[in-house]
């Protein structure tokens, strides 16, 4: 039966990130107490106008068309104009179901190599391999933020040779919480070979310093982006996407639209209708506050669970730590995160699921296990929340912590 399915398709598990939440969930019900660092999904309740914008549009039954929502597509071009300076225009804009759609048709469409930093998404690998599209994978440092040096990517380019190439940067970075502090040197080296840059801004708008900054604004003719409601509104399970490109790249994206057409035909008008608000309204002051509750629960469980021996780089973005637990006792992260969660009831994900080596005791902590709609409600400005408010709001993040430095302690 294994030739039924195809030499790309067969070695490939069902996502991490998925996964892991579907196992924590099922030891949660069976009556384990579980800390659930292992997915990342925004805790914090969906906007109310936003809400009640799709209760509203819950009779829109047409199909919209395949490129989405003509007022979406301007929304957001006028959205990603404000925040990056950039303009992407509508018409080079495609609405899909998740970034992650949006993704994946680009790896579809695209004939060419991928270059992933490690740390990368999940995801990002396993798409290219479905499109059988080469990854090249490039080590990053602690050092250097995470982010590769554009010294680096200079070298995987000449050693890819006279290739098209993609490079994806994810800034604020899932799994390391880190922010690229050198687009614009990786923007000039982009430039000069003229790769491609996808810029997965899926977290941007969770930036801890408020301050929105896209590869776009150094290389705005090689950039794409990809970003949705997700993280930033909370509305992961609508799944809502979109994909922008620069001008000059018209058959790509009609490319791209005709793999919509082909495969979900169109993002369900609703939730469209919905975006159509998500992008348009004001929601600085929801953002402002929940980026504030990240990254005050990010730092507190930075704080508490750094040490000598647990090296982690501070938060600065989006949902993530990445603390590396130095040991000689496992051999691979998977197997020490396995030990975790049956120890210490803390679920993480192994950093060999982010493109690192099995033996780098590196694993994605994900601090959004608390209820973020109780947290929003009971708290004002951008008073600093000290520790006694995290302890009351997020009493999970604050107890798994302490398991996980305890575990790491004992071993
Ligand atoms: N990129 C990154 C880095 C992510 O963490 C996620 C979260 N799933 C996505 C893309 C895709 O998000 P979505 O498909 O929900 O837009
Ligand atoms: N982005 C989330 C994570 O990395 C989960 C959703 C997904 O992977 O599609 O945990």
């Amino acid at each position: 039966m294994d030739d039924f399915i195809k030499k790309n398709i067969r070695g490939l598990k069902p996502s991490a990130t998925l996964a892991i939440n579907e196992k924590a969930k099922k030891l949660l019900k069976q009556g384990n107490k579980i800390y659930n660092f292992g997915f990342g999904q925004s805790p914090f309740p969906i906007p109310e106008k936003i809400v009640s914008t799709l209760k509203e549009n819950a009779g829109k039954k047409d199909y919209l068309p395949m490129q989405g929502l003509k007022e979406l597509r301007v929304a957001i071009s006028k959205s990603l104009l404000s925040k990056t300076g950039i303009e992407y225009d509508k018409d080079n804009i495609i609405i899909t179901p998740g970034s992650k759609e949006a993704m994946l048709l680009m790896h579809v469409a695209f004939n060419g190599e991928i270059i992933l930093p490690a740390p990368s998404w999940v995801s990002y690998e396993p798409q290219a391999q479905i499109a059988e599209n080469k990854v090249h994978w490039l080590q990053t440092s602690r050092d250097n933020n995470w982010f590769p040096t554009a010294e680096d990517i200079e070298k995987k380019i000449k050693s890819i040779g006279n290739k098209n190439i993609i490079l994806i940067i994810n800034s604020p970075n899932n799994p390391s919480g880190t922010v690229c502090n050198n687009l614009k040197e990786i923007a000039k080296v982009a430039k000069e070979y003229k790769i491609k840059i996808l810029s997965d801004e899926i977290y941007t708008d969770l930036t801890f310093d408020q301050n929105y900054l896209s590869i776009s604004k150094f290389y705005p003719e090689g950039t794409f982006i990809s970003g949705g409601l997700s993280k930033w509104c909370g509305a992961g399970g609508w799944r809502l996407g979109f994909f922008a490109s620069p001008d000059g790249n018209k058959e790509f994206i009609n490319a791209l639209k005709t793999l919509a057409s082909e495969s979900y035909s169109t993002v369900n008008s609703p939730v469209q209708y919905a975006a159509v608000e998500a992008y348009q309204g004001n929601y600085d002051d929801y953002k402002a506050k929940t980026t504030h509750i990240l990254k005050s629960v990010g730092n507190y469980v930075y704080n508490n669970l750094k040490s000598n021996k647990v090296l982690i780089n501070p938060p600065q973005g989006g949902f993530y730590l990445m603390p590396e637990f130095l040991n000689s006792k496992f051999k691979t992260s998977s197997e020490m995160c396995d030990d975790i969660l049956s120890k210490s009831g803390v679920a993480l994900l192994p950093g060999s699921d982010f493109g690192f080596k099995n033996d780098k005791m590196l694993t994605r902590l994900s601090f959004t296990d608390f209820d973020g709609d109780l947290f929003l409600k009971n708290i004002s400005g951008s008073k600093e929340l000290d520790d006694d408010i995290i302890k009351k709001y997020a009493p999970n993040v604050v107890e798994g912590t302490k398991k996980l430095a305890e575990w790491h302690k004992n071993l």
